[in-house]
């Protein structure tokens, strides 16, 4: 019998806010451990929590972009656990009354589209996060109370890639809503995965296992790559899947037991005795739509439109946002009649210089308008493709002028016809073979001459107008 995936993703980004989600403390990474502390984040008795609003702003318009419906009441519960990274022992979070439920992301795996139906954007709080020292550990509570939010689909995923194609788009979705920066490595964005695997054809679904440790999305892919079929042989040796929580080892590669079912937390949720619930009132909701930004996938639709540019260029540049402003910028103040060129400029030349030397945008030694320049000396034919090359390294290097560059190294290209008729002279009296079999109708004899004139002229002859005057020469002999 042939088998299925099911999956859903529960995936958790932290807002980008100033302060934490119910007290003035600074949302911020990289500060030293428990400075960024209050009694309200760390639950001392009788310390009242406060709303962000700025953080219901991002909850109800990252709902806006996941197409959700925002209910005009939410409400905040507590989920009690005991654990060291939450001083309070409960989480703050919303489960009745979440404040975006029912709707989907979009995106495209090769030329097509697929859904993913989400079935709610939910607010909670971050926790601590231990530390394991020799023989002692330690907790840094700067992350509990920082706003986040948890992203739950429908289990609509059926492979590995459509789960990482999924993570991919979400994440360009959230950077360009302004709602969290996604820095993976600094844990902003985390995934668990919920993975069942049932008969093809069958509609109900299997026992779920959920995994849990992925640390970015090709971890997640990963883990499912492996876990699937770990799954189906199983089901195909005749065991029963168990509900479990398991966890993924990336080092090895596997997926193994965390806990089973038996010893799942009851939470005890319970309505937030401390907060009333969340009231969208219609002026306020209006307010939010305004800042509703262009998806990334109607992003990516409009830049192949408006510029004539790759798929592939495009999804660079939709999921690069300051890379994508950078061409747009390019283009508008350069007159360039040639996008295609210059998309394919700084998706290869620059950001590949960029990836090679760990440089970033703000990091380039050289201006924009240099960039531009540089561009324009190479589409007007002032100097080659290759001696452009050469001047954009120099010019990543040093910080220097392109058209400095050109005069000192000499590059600029000899397109003046005087000088150039006279090295064609040369190379026809020197070839007569190759002259001879061009009169004869065999086109690549013209390369060979027109090679020769670029020997000549040490690689600085313009190559179209080498081709120009040599062929009329030899048409007139
Ligand atoms: P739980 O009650 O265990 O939290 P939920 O119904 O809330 O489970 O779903 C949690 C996540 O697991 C969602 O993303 C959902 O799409 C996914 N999910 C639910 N059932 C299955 C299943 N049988 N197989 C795969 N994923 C599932
Ligand atoms: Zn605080
Ligand atoms: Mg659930």
């Amino acid at each position: 019998m042939e088998y299925e995936a099911v999956i859903g993703l529960e995936t958790h980004v932290q807002l980008r806010t100033e302060t934490k989600m119910w007290c003035s403390c600074r949302n911020e990474y990289g500060s030293d451990p428990n400075t960024n502390v209050c009694p309200v984040c760390l639950g001392f008795p009788g310390a009242l929590p406060v709303a962000n609003e700025k953080a219901m702003e991002l909850t109800v318009l990252t709902g806006l972009l996941l197409n959700c419906r925002i209910p005009d009441r939410a409400q905040f519960e507590r989920k009690n656990y005991f654990y060291p990274d939450s001083a309070k022992n409960y989480q703050i979070t919303q489960l009745a009354l979440p404040s975006t439920v029912d709707g989907f992301v979009e995106f495209e795996m090769g030329d097509e589209l697929r859904r993913v139906r989400i079935n709610r954007a939910h607010l909670e709080e971050d926790v601590g996060k231990s530390f394991h020292f020799d023989g002692e550990s330690g907790v840094d509570f700067n992350r509990g109370g920082v706003p986040l939010l948890e992203i739950v689909t429908e289990p609509d995923i059926t492979s590995a890639d459509m789960a990482y194609e999924y993570l991919t788009s979400l994440k360009a979705i959230l950077e360009h809503g302004g709602i969290s920066d996604c820095d993976m490595e600094k844990g902003m964005v985390r995934c668990d995965i919920n993975v069942s695997v049932r008969p093809v054809g069958s509609t109900t679904l299997g026992e779920k296992v959920e995994i849990k440790n992925m640390n970015s999305f090709s971890g997640v892919r990963r883990a499912l790559l492996h876990e699937i079929p770990r799954q189906i042989e199983a089901v195909r040796r005749g065991e029963k899947i168990r509900q479990e929580t398991r966890r993924w080892d990336d080092t090895a590669g596997i997926t193994e037991t965390m806990r089973t079912k038996e010893d799942a937390h009851d939470y005890r949720y319970f309505p937030c005795p401390d907060l009333m619930p969340f009231i969208v009132r219609p002026d306020w909701l209006e307010s939010v739509k305004s800042r509703v930004v262009e998806l990334p996938l109607a992003r990516k639709r409009r830049l192949i439109e408006d510029y004539g540019i790759s798929a592939g260029d495009a999804d660079v540049f939709v999921n690069d946002v300051p890379l994508g402003q950078y061409f747009q910028d390019v283009v508008a103040e350069s007159s360039t009649r040639n996008p295609k060129n210059v998309a394919n400029w700084i998706v290869n030349t620059l950001r590949g210089a960029m990836t090679e030397k760990e440089v970033s945008l703000d990091g380039l030694k050289f201006s924009r308008r240099h960039f531009i320049d540089l561009l324009g000396l190479v589409e007007s034919g002032k100097i080659s493709r290759n001696a452009g090359l050469e001047v954009f390294n120099a010019m990543f290097e040093t910080g220097a002028a392109p058209a400095d560059i050109v005069d000192q190294k000499g590059l600029a290209q000899v397109s003046d016809s005087g000088a150039l008729e006279a090295m064609c002279d040369e190379a026809i009296a020197a070839n007569p073979r190759s002259v001879e079999d061009f009169r004869n109708g065999k086109a690549a004899a013209l390369n060979f001459l027109k090679g020769q004139v670029m020997r000549l002229s040490k690689g600085k002859a313009n190559p179209a107008v080498v081709g120009g005057i040599l062929e009329k020469k030899i048409m007139s002999l």
